[in-house]
This record gives C-alpha cells, structure tokens and sequence, in this order.
C-alpha cells in the first residue's frame, strides 16, 4: 500500500488546489472533530483530498523522479548519480546471515538513499561517486522518516547505463580509496569557488532567526506583493503558503563559514515537522529554546558552494544535512594517519633506491 505522510498529502492538495496551508489545516482538523477518535489527521487529509477531487498518487510505479518516489511503492525505476558508497557489512538477524550495502544517490529533484541486500550487495563493489545508476523494480521502505529505496535479487542495478546522465555536479575527491567513499569531504579553509558539491563537517556555532517568504501555493515559487495582493508571475494573485530557510553559521577549526539552509534541510537539521517549523512563523519565542537547542550541534552535510558577491565571501547550501557521529570521524581520521604513514613509507622506500 503507498503511504503519504501529512506532509506529503498537503504538499500535494496545495499543489492541486488553491488552498492555502492555513485554510487547509483548518479543514482537516475540522474534519478530526467530526469524526472524533475514528480518523488520524493522515486519514483526515486524505477524506478531504477526495473531497476536493484530487487524486493524491499519479504514477504508482515505473520510471520516478527521485521527488515523486513514495513510501509503499514497488517497482520503481529511478536514474540517480552517487553522492556516497556505502560498502557492503554482514549483518545476522534471528539466526538468518546476511549482506547489505547502500548508495546515497541523487537527481535534479531530490536525493535518496538506496539499499542492496545479499546477492545485490555485491554489485556496489565497482560504484563510485559521480557514477550514474539506473535502478530498475525496487520497492520503496521508510526508516527513520527517510525514505528509502530497496533491491533484492529481483530488482536490477545498472552502472552507467549508455545514454543516461543526470544534471548534478558532484566533486570528487584527489584519491580513487576517498572517490569511492564519496563525494569530496573538505576543510572549510580548502574551499574555494571552483567547488561544488562538496562534504563538510563542523559545529554550529550560530542560529540566525528564521526567514519565512510567501509563495505561491501553485507552483512554489515566490508570491510577491501587489497592490495589497500576493502574486505569482504565473498564477497571478494567489492566497500564499509559506516556504523557509535558515541562515547557520559552522565551525570546522580551520574556518567559520554561513551554512544556509531551505525547507527539508531546515526539518532535518531541527528534527521538526514542516508543521512545527510553520508555527515558529507566528511564534517566534517557541523558536528561541529550538534555536538553542542546536547550538553546538556537530553536524555532517553536503553542501554547494556559493560566492556570494554581495559579501565577497563563500557561502554553503546545505542539500543534506546529517547529525556527525563522533565514532565514524575518529575512525576517518585514523584511516587516514594510517594512509598518510604508508604513502611517507613509500616516499622513504623510493628516496633509498635513488
Ligand atoms: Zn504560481
């Protein structure tokens, strides 16, 4: 069965309606009152979705935009470049042994962790950031509020396929071992503007307050006032929704850089819903304690790079935004003292045969 969230049924009535978000809560909770205690406010969404005739799910399955991929689905076609090589680990559950190995991948739309299990496991073995992948009859699962996309030995992955490309920039790193582990991690000091997508890590070290704009409710784009009525250059004068970003700034210890981040990044980064988020609009106090709450923060994201030209100075645009594990950084870092010991061994070696 596909499963929408809350999130994902308003997104899509929005889209196909001219209601606004207000408007629309408005008429879900109504409808939770009325049907006290029989309907969730999924379900709720979902009644007044038909009620408005709009059909929430277009293509159930086949070839998908990362963004229209949804919880539930089975068969899905999807072409995606890597951002991460997540290598294959055995895993034992209830007595049964196991392998799976994953790939974080993206496109224009939007990015998606996809899962390999056992025998599909293996083909990860020659992937790469920057590699386009075609995944063909996967189905799709939710974990931790992500979706995910999975392959078992019915599914295909295709590396490469002829003909396909995918419009995102990905900077790898120097090394094939640091390329195949993904896309470049960085110092904040080494950036300059010739990056693009690259990975950072640091501390958040500074939350600016939340910027709300109106936007269409159509389309999305930026609904700009007009003789006391919004507007969108396409839809005309429209009743806005709201979209938001954040302005951040991290510390890594070699730089302090602005870390900017819109909408879902935003969610992810506090770990609110987009309905928590919205409330801080007309509750900015609320925002303090969440504001604070993140500082300090050691976060992982990738990111591309901006000049702004305003300010003379590079600026980050978070595309995924993750809570750092201290573990996995400490263990980086050995691997590359270790890697680094090795290459002045070699260096040594070379310099005796002169
Ligand atoms: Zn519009």
């Amino acid at each position: 069965m596909i499963r929408l969230s809350y999130d994902e049924i308003i997104a899509k009535i929005k889209e196909k309606s001219s209601l606004s978000e207000s408007e629309l809560s408005d008429k879900v909770e109504k409808k939770v009152a009325q049907l006290a205690g029989l309907v969730s406010r999924e379900g709720a969404a979902h009644i007044v979705a038909s009620e408005l005739g709009i059909k929430l799910v277009g293509q159930l399955s086949g070839r998908l935009q990362i963004k229209n991929i949804l919880n539930g689905m089975r068969d899905v076609e999807t072409v995606g470049k890597v951002m991460q090589v997540f290598e294959e680990r055995q895993f034992s559950t209830n007595g049964r042994e196991g392998k799976v190995a994953s790939l974080q991948v993206a496109d224009e739309t939007g990015g998606i962790r996809a899962v390999l299990w056992n025998e599909q496991a293996e083909n990860v073995k020659g992937v790469k950031a920057g590699d386009v992948v075609k995944v063909k009859s996967a189905y799709v699962r939710e974990r931790n509020g992500l979706k995910e996309l999975h392959l078992n030995d019915r599914s295909v992955l295709l590396v490469n396929p002829p003909g396909e490309t995918v419009d995102v920039a990905v900077t790898l790193a120097a090394s094939p071992q640091q390329q195949k582990a993904g896309v470049a991690r960085k110092k904040l000091s080494e950036l300059s503007d010739a990056d693009f997508i690259v990975e950072v890590l640091g501390t958040v070290v500074q939350v600016f307050d939340m910027k709300f704009f109106e936007v269409c409710p159509d389309c999305g784009k930026r609904a700009k006032p007009l003789n006391g009525t919004f507007t969108c250059e396409q839809h005309g004068a429209v009743k806005p929704s709201y979209s938001y970003v954040m302005n951040t700034v991290i510390d890594d210890g070699t730089e302090t850089m602005r870390l900017v981040l819109f909408r879902r990044m935003v969610e992810r980064l506090l770990r609110k819903t987009e309905q928590e988020v919205l409330s801080y609009r007309l509750q900015p106090d609320a925002f303090q304690q969440v504001k604070n709450d993140i500082l300090g923060n050691f976060v992982k994201a990738v990111v591309r790079v901006n000049k702004n030209d305003m300010f003379d100075r590079l600026e980050l645009v978070a595309q995924e935004v993750y809570e750092a594990s201290p573990d996995e950084e400490i263990t980086r870092l050995n691997d590359e003292l270790a890697a680094a010991e090795v290459n002045s061994q070699k260096l040594k070696e070379a310099s005796k045969v002169q």
